[in-house]
């Protein structure tokens, strides 16, 4: 069986992808058996030559299928369950991997089910009512469920590719297969999130919603049981596992409280904080392809800042979206950013934000960043009338140190409502200072990022998370065995992929531990 791969092959905008399936069928002198694109990536170096880089394989017939997940070797059943706490990336795939491996697990999710999620978030943005953990933080998919559901990531996990295979598998677009910056978009990723649960339940998985892991007991150096509250009954039900990875991401402020107080090892990990920018998605896109923009998919962009001492970034870009109220606790305003699959929507937003480390927290305790969030938080809500309504402003004003008082071409999507407030007043100085300078610097990068109308809206605190739970190279806790510290709460990931990749990771470790022998 021969394949042939021919990368490097542009196609102009608009040109039908048939075409390269003509290419290979007169490289072949035949149709081919099988064709399939392997990469696409969007070449907008030049505005005037705008055009499409391929990678195509073809041959007589498909590459030897590669060992599907049910053809993993199977483990011996472990005597006691393996509680997996959160159903995020990071516990969902790892829920999946120990099921191709023969080990059903029981996820506990102290949100709702995505249905229910979305209705509370829902009302959230209409009657300001927050659900303190069905929220765009918490619930059936984690955070990332209620996002863009971009994929890029900067780490080289060998798992990459099984994640992306995997959230195909589950009715995610086959194109992230191919494409260099991949999307699942969120009205796409509810969908996936719901098929993986049925999929783990069908296979003899226990998936509990509402329920809470509220404390854990460590004796000697050893995890002993956990114990496990279901919020709709309030009974509280202590369950011994044969190991408990603990996938609970970047906001579960009280675990973390727990965990600390039950001796489990953790420590400040740095983070960036600011505010989230709103340009129109047309004159962002104009920017970046110039008049073309109209025949291609909603631009992006990533900048980043060096003018003042403390650096700068654009961070989870979302193109064609919506400002998304994210906050998951009580007098506390937070924002990210939402696109459904199609981006489609008027504007264009992108957190910004700079650095923040131990000097900025004023203490050397290892959740001194999460009381350095939370103060952020709360002076948002304050400065937007206490009532989860969040403080905005145009660029023009943030840049002068005044509060807006009309908008202008741009008018902020923050779902939950807005109030002018100026900003230089909520952030911390040096942040400010960072800011602002980055916008002039930016500027000169995409033309238009400092255009006066542009909107911030903030804060923008939960980039990602405020303290590493300390493991070692078995990935079990260093002051507990049996606890496995996992995903981006646990400070080893940042972003879908990567959080998925770690409990692909965390689960192929159990595999082992359990006495499983990859072939
Ligand atoms: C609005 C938004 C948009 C985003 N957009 C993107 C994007 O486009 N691309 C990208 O790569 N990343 C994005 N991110 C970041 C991404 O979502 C996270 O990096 C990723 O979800 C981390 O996965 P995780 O499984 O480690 O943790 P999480 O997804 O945070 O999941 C943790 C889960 O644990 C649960 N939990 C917490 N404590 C407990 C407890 N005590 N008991 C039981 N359950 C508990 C939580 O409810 C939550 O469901 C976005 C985040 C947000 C909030």
């Amino acid at each position: 069986m021969s394949l042939t791969t021919l990368s490097g092959i542009k196609l102009s905008i608009g040109k039908d992808e048939k075409s390269l399936v003509k290419l290979a069928e007169k490289r072949l002198g035949k149709k081919p058996a099988y064709f399939a694109i392997r990469k696409k990536s969007l070449d907008a170096r030049d505005k005037g030559n705008l055009h499409y880089l391929y990678t195509i394989e073809f041959g007589d017939e498909p590459p030897q299928k590669k060992e599907t997940l049910a053809s993993l070797p199977k483990s011996r059943l472990p005597e006691k369950p393996v509680l997996i706490v959160g159903s995020g990336p990071a516990g969902l795939f790892c829920a999946l991997r120990l099921l191709e491996h023969g080990i059903p697990s029981i996820v506990v999710e102290r949100g709702p089910c995505v249905e229910e999620r979305a209705k509370k978030i829902e009302r959230f943005c209409l009657e300001r009512v927050l659900d303190f953990n069905g929220n765009v933080q918490f619930g059936e998919g984690g955070a990332g469920t209620f996002s863009d559901g971009k994929l890029n990531t900067q780490t080289h996990s060998p798992y990459n590719r099984d994640v992306l295979e995997t959230f195909v598998q589950f009715g995610a677009p086959q194109e992230i297969l191919w494409l260099q910056k991949p999307h699942i978009g969120s009205d796409n990723l509810k969908k996936v999130v719901r098929n993986m649960r049925e999929y783990l339940i069908n296979h003899g998985g226990q998936v509990r919603f509402d329920s809470l892991l509220t404390d854990v007991s460590i004796q000697d150096g050893q995890l002993r049981w956990a114990a496990v509250k279901d919020l709709k009954s309030g009974v509280e039900e202590r369950i011994e596992p044969s190991a408990l990875v603990l996938a609970i991401g970047h906001s579960a402020r009280d675990t973390f409280e727990m965990l600390l107080a039950r001796g489990v090892t953790m420590r400040q990990k740095d983070f960036a904080v600011g505010v989230r920018i709103e340009h129109l998605q047309s004159a962002v896109g104009l920017a970046q392809y110039g008049k073309a923009y109209t025949q291609l998919p909603a631009a992006d962009y990533k900048l980043v800042s060096h003018a003042h001492e403390r650096s700068a970034f654009t961070f989870c870009m979302c193109p064609g979206g919506v400002v998304m109220p994210a906050a998951s606790e009580e007098r506390g305003v937070v924002t990210n950013g939402m696109s459904n699959f199609a981006r489609d929507e008027r504007n264009a937003n992108a957190a910004l934000i700079a650095q923040v480390r131990g000097a900025d927290f004023g203490s050397e305790h290892p959740l001194a960043g999460v009381e350095f969030q939370r103060k952020l938080e709360r002076a948002a809500f304050v400065a937007a009338g206490s009532d989860y309504r969040a403080p905005a402003q145009r660029v023009g004003d943030f840049l002068q140190g005044k509060t807006s008082s009309a908008w202008g071409d741009v008018l902020p999507s923050y779902a939950a409502g807005t109030a002018f407030a100026d900003l230089n007043g909520v952030l911390p100085l040096g942040v400010c200072e960072s800011l602002k300078a980055a916008i002039v610097d930016m500027d000169r990068k995409l033309k238009g990022f400092a255009c006066p109308d542009a909107v911030l809206t903030g804060v923008e605190t939960r980039t990602s998370s405020p303290v590493r739970i300390e493991r070692g190279e078995d990935l079990q806790s260093v002051s507990a065995k049996g606890l496995f510290p996992c995903g981006e709460g646990a400070g080893y990931a940042g972003g879908i992929t990567s959080a998925a990749a770690d409990g692909l990771r965390v689960a192929e470790k159990l595999f082992t531990l359990f006495g499983g022998e990859n072939c």
